[in-house]
């Protein structure tokens, strides 16, 4: 992607702005979460040629069998990190990378891991031409990323078969799992896991969601 092909049309604009009215009415409360919804083009990171689903709040296809997440999904599992600006935060499943560049809207420093990498290649070109400092990692992100750990939060953006144990490890004493799992690939839970000492968490388990599967070593085969 180059710099010129980031336009934001006032209809875009428009569009977005309903969305986020129809975010607020499903319960997103968050005026951070709302306002980055906001602020992000979901037109850039989304397939060429079906400009009418753009603004829809669904999830859609993207290249090799992978979705851009709804986008009540992305406000909602944001809501549910509970960040703050400056926080370090992980995604799993960069995806399109629409999810990244709304945690960059809250001001996050952002590390996303992805396990194909010409999606990863494809978000890189298109965080590149904004200008937008994102750490990004082609890998397994079952086993999150020791190297940069720990984290603030930690969201997975694909359905889990249980929580791999390597993403409490790798938080800090407060921080915050959100992630989908469930015992079919297709259906999940939303859980969140609170890392609440060096030895405890709380598990609030909540939503009913649908995710692409999560892969690899602790995940699915
Ligand atoms: N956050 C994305 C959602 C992408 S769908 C968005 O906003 O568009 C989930 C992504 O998780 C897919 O791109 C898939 O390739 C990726 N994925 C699945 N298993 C993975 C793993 N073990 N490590 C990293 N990424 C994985």
């Amino acid at each position: 992607m180059k710099k010129t092909d980031l336009i934001d049309t006032l209809i875009h604009q428009g569009q977005r702005k309903r969305l986020v009215d129809e975010l607020k009415h499903k319960g997103i409360q968050s005026d951070a979460v709302l306002s980055a919804m906001n602020a992000v083009p979901r037109q850039w990171f989304f397939p060429k040629d079906f400009e009418q689903f753009i603004y829809r709040d669904a999830a859609f296809p993207i290249d090799h069998g992978q979705t851009i997440s709804q986008p009540y999904t992305v406000a909602y599992q944001t809501e549910l990190l509970g960040i703050s600006r400056g926080d370090k935060v992980l995604e799993i499943g960069t995806g399109s990378g629409y999810q990244a560049a709304v945690l960059l809207a809250m001001g996050a420093e952002v590390y996303s891991v992805e396990y194909i990498l010409p999606l990863l290649q494809k978000a890189d070109g298109i965080f590149k031409a904004m200008g937008s400092q994102i750490h990004l990692f082609h890998g397994d992100g079952t086993l999150g990323l020791p190297s940069h750990a720990p984290f603030d939060a930690i969201v997975v953006t694909a359905g889990a078969p249980s929580v791999p144990e390597t993403y409490v490890k790798q938080l800090k004493v407060g921080g915050k799992l959100v992630i989908p799992v469930g015992d079919q690939s297709d259906e999940q839970k939303m859980m969140r896991i609170t890392k609440v000492s060096a030895t405890q968490t709380k598990t609030e388990i909540l939503q009913d969601c649908k995710f692409v599967p999560l892969k690899g070593t602790l995940g699915w085969k």
